[in-house]
């Protein structure tokens, strides 16, 4: 069956032992012979970016034209269009472009997605250079923002009047259960976010489809994070994506010349916590960037007991960006976690009540087999998890798919998992039916 999300990137083929490949300096790189059952910290190290070419820096050569855009910009038309910026553009990811109707194509098992993802846009891009990101600012050497892929797929910029005109025909019966707006690293990033959500609230009730800010919480301050509540916004995250201080710096800080700071974003995260209030803040985590299982279940216990939620992907080597060389996160340890987060999240199961062996892998789930069962057949553990839609709390709106795996090997189902994909499941948790 055709799928649009399903492009293959280099990187889908790069993470078997003994492989090798060039690195975009032409060094030729081979993966380890050892390839454990998880991501180890000493294996998962970005590569570092190198010096862009002064032409390229910022954008320029982009902003030294002077074309208009034209409605919808698709990746690679390839047209240097310097003013196809936020607030009066967007991109959307290709899922939300098919559900909204202004782009053909269908994807694997899904007939829409749920979340119409929104994300700001510049001729300069995000100047922040994460290393799993294809947005990072490395790839200005090699590609222009508009063209960049991002969680596996490309993004098509659209006018954001566009975008409002559609959704506000009759909001009641649009396939969005909510509307996200993903902030980036970019000095107009949070004025453009509210003018992007007052344009939205302005026509379309936000208890109709709610609205929630994937924040980035560099550049702003508590204010910011105060204005987003009164313009409407209703879940407010903040895009952690590491898992301890160490992996944070490696991926985010100082290893790869990037701004960020773990403090300013655990500041960002309490102030969301004090204003929006239980169940409506919470933090994105990528599992398998070199944190332990245990390490990313105490995370998501600290954010329970704080009164937020966990939404979890799972690490993949995104082609083009600084960890493109390195295994996606093996599905046994992706599941283990998954499994344990929905848990602690949804269950009332507490970390402390799991047992970790001294690798730091799950090896118990703290509670009965027939009761794990049950949570297992049910499905809904291994499903994309995000802010919650029309249909009940633990089921994501965000069920964008195939953001952290290709189709042929799901990480997050973006579905409701069948009998065939748990019976899948259960071979990468190594968890037979229990017989109790
Ligand atoms: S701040 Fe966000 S968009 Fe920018 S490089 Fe980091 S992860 Fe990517």
């Amino acid at each position: 069956m055709g799928c649009i999300e399903q492009k293959k990137t280099p990187a889908d083929n790069r993470n078997k032992k003994g492989d090798s490949y060039f690195s975009p300096s032409g060094e030729k790189v081979t993966v380890p012979d050892f390839v454990p059952d998880f991501n180890a910290f000493e294996a998962m190290a970005p590569r570092l970016p190198e010096k862009t070419p002064a032409e390229r820096r910022n954008g320029r050569h982009v902003k030294a034209n002077d074309i208009p855009p034209e409605g919808v910009y698709l990746p690679n038309n390839n047209y240097l269009a310097p003013h196809m910026k936020s607030p009066e553009y967007v991109q959307l990811s290709n899922a939300a472009a098919i559900s909204l109707g202004i782009m053909g194509g269908r994807m694997y098992r899904c007939e829409c997605t749920r979340c119409l993802n929104l994300l700001l846009t510049y001729p300069e891009g995000c100047r922040a250079n994460c290393a799993y990101c294809g947005l990072a600012r490395h790839r200005e050497a090699e590609r222009d923002y508009a063209d960049r892929n991002f969680i596996r797929v490309d993004w098509p910029a659209v006018p954001m009047a566009d975008i409002v005109d559609i959704v506000a025909r009759d909001p009641e019966s649009s396939p969005f259960h909510r509307m996200c707006i993903s902030m980036i690293t970019h000095p107009r990033s949070e004025a453009d976010t509210f003018t992007v959500l007052e344009a939205w609230t302005d026509r379309i009730d936000p208890e109709a489809i709610p609205v929630s800010i994937l924040s980035n919480p560099t550049t702003m301050t508590r204010d910011d994070v105060q204005r987003t509540r009164d313009l409407g916004a209703d879940i407010f995250t903040v895009a952690l994506d590491a898992a301890t201080p160490e992996v944070f710096d490696r991926t985010r800080g100082k290893g790869v010349q990037s701004p960020h700071k773990w403090s300013k974003y655990w500041e960002i995260l309490n102030d969301a916590k004090d204003i929006f209030g239980p169940e409506k803040f919470g933090a994105h985590i990528i599992v398998g960037m070199g944190e332990t299982e245990h390490e990313v279940l105490n995370l998501v216990q600290e954010l329970v007991d704080m009164g937020g939620h966990s939404h979890m992907f799972c690490f993949f080597p995104e082609g083009g960006s600084l960890m493109d060389h390195l295994p996606a996160t093996p599905r046994d340890q992706w599941r283990r976690v998954q499994l344990a987060r929905y848990l602690i999240d949804y269950r009332g199961v507490r970390v402390d009540q799991m047992r970790f062996d001294d690798m730091g892998r799950v090896s118990d789930y703290g509670i009965a087999g027939s009761e794990l069962d049950d949570v297992i057949d049910e499905g809904i553990a291994f499903r994309t998890s995000g802010c919650p839609g029309k249909v009940r709390e633990d089921i994501s709106a965000c069920d964008r798919p195939y953001g952290d795996s290709p189709p042929s090997d799901i990480a997050s189902y973006p579905f409701q998992p069948k009998k065939k994909d748990i019976k899948r499941i259960r071979k990468q948790l190594d968890i037979p039916v229990s017989v109790e």
